[in-house]
């Protein structure tokens, strides 16, 4: 029922705005706050070899020999410097190797079907793509559980997010309709600049509640560290960068967190609310209540997908993510123990895969 591996791709149709940085800097994140990661590069031009200090002239298996069936998982997978973190090559040393791969993506499911035995020990596999939607890209969103998009401040482009929100519904009807969209990245930000201010008040107004809490800043040491082919984090784990790459790989964690989720069992013990919005999902609530030893929010779940909930406090904006999960459909309770609550106005949303949300605003005296 709950998903204990957790795939995300790293994906936007558009180049330069920070996804191989991504890719590699979440999975040495993740890696160095004890998750057991493999990143596979799935972009021909191989970024992220360089940024892993990897040669491509010492390569000689990648992710094409996978796809073609002639090598196995377990001959592709290179160890890397960091003992939690495994790394697939793309390694496309010419044409040929290119060319081969148009006539493999007409099967969509070909990559999810490889990963399906022998990637099981993994805790993460991060996926980097190249800057299209088609081809081997639709072969990772077939593939994986979630999408992280990061979005460069000065070239915010809306029509490259609609683009990719368009096409993420239709992979869903298609190949995988357990895909979720794993939260909007602000990537190369800078403070007090016009583009910066108007990418934040767009995203915000349109996309608002996909957006990760942590915001990675233009940094002049991640661009140093690709000199030195050193993942930021690696390069000089004291600047900013890295900082917020860290943060990054936290807020991750604790949305994937394993959940106390129990059955409920006695339905009449259960009301509704929000019940006038016309959604496949409704939000149940006990009367949840932040100052209490432990809260229990129930809800019921008509179809399967991935949910999340989440309590944003209004007064402050600071948001905590409660769960992030695989559900079959049914009714569920979620305890939780919180800490740290003030008087105030709070939110609770229930998100699914779809983009559809029910929420329940309750007010809360200390
Ligand atoms: P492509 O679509 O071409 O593969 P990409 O989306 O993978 O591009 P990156 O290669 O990660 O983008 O980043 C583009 C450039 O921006 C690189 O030179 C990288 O070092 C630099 N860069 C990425 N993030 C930051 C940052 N936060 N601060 C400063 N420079 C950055
Ligand atoms: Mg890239």
């Amino acid at each position: 029922m709950v998903n204990l591996q957790k795939r995300i791709a790293i994906v936007l149709p558009k180049g330069g705005v920070g996804k191989t940085t991504t890719a590699v800097n979440l999975a040495v994140s993740l890696a160095i706050q004890g998750k057991k990661c493999l990143l596979i590069d799935c972009d021909p031009s191989g970024s992220c070899s360089q940024l892993l200090g990897f040669n491509s002239a010492d390569l000689n298996s990648g992710l094409i020999d996978l796809l073609t069936y002639s090598k196995s998982l377990k001959q592709v997978i290179l160890k890397t410097e960091m003992e939690l973190l495994d790394f697939i090559p793309a390694h496309f040393p010419d044409v040929e190797h290119e060319k081969r791969l148009s006539f493999l993506t007409s099967n969509q499911l070909l990559l999810r079907n490889i990963l399906e035995s022998g990637a099981e020990i993994y805790d993460f596999i991060i996926f980097d793509s190249p800057p299209y939607l088609d081809g081997i890209t639709t072969l990772v969103l077939a593939a994986t559980n979630s999408v992280l998009i990061p979005i460069k401040s000065e070239n915010f482009s809306i029509s490259a997010l609609k683009r990719l929100t368009k096409y993420l519904k239709f992979i869903k009807e298609r190949y995988n309709n357990s895909i979720f969209v794993e939260g909007i990245l602000l990537t190369m930000f800078e403070t007090n600049t016009k583009a910066s201010k108007f990418t934040e008040e767009q995203i915000y107004k349109y996309f608002g509640k996909f957006l990760f809490t942590t915001i990675i800043p233009k940094n002049s040491a991640i661009s140093e560290s690709t000199f030195y082919n050193r993942p930021i984090i690696l390069y000089n784990v004291k600047s900013k960068g890295a900082d917020t790459y860290l943060q990054l790989g936290r807020e991750i964690i604790i949305r994937n967190r394993t959940c106390p989720l129990i059955k409920v069992l006695k339905k009449e013990m259960i009301k509704t609310v929000n019940s006038e919005i016309p959604l496949n999902f409704k939000l149940f609530q006990n009367e949840p209540n932040p100052f209490s030893v432990s809260t229990s929010i129930q809800f019921s779940i008509i179809k399967e997908s991935n949910y999340r909930l989440t309590v944003n406090n209004l007064q402050n904006e600071l948001m905590e993510e409660l769960f992030a999960v695989s559900l079959k459909p049914g009714t569920y309770q979620f305890l939780w123990f919180p800490k740290n609550f003030n008087s105030g106005l709070y939110k609770y949303s229930l998100v699914n895969s779809e983009f559809s949300e029910v929420q329940k605003l309750v007010y809360v005296k200390k």
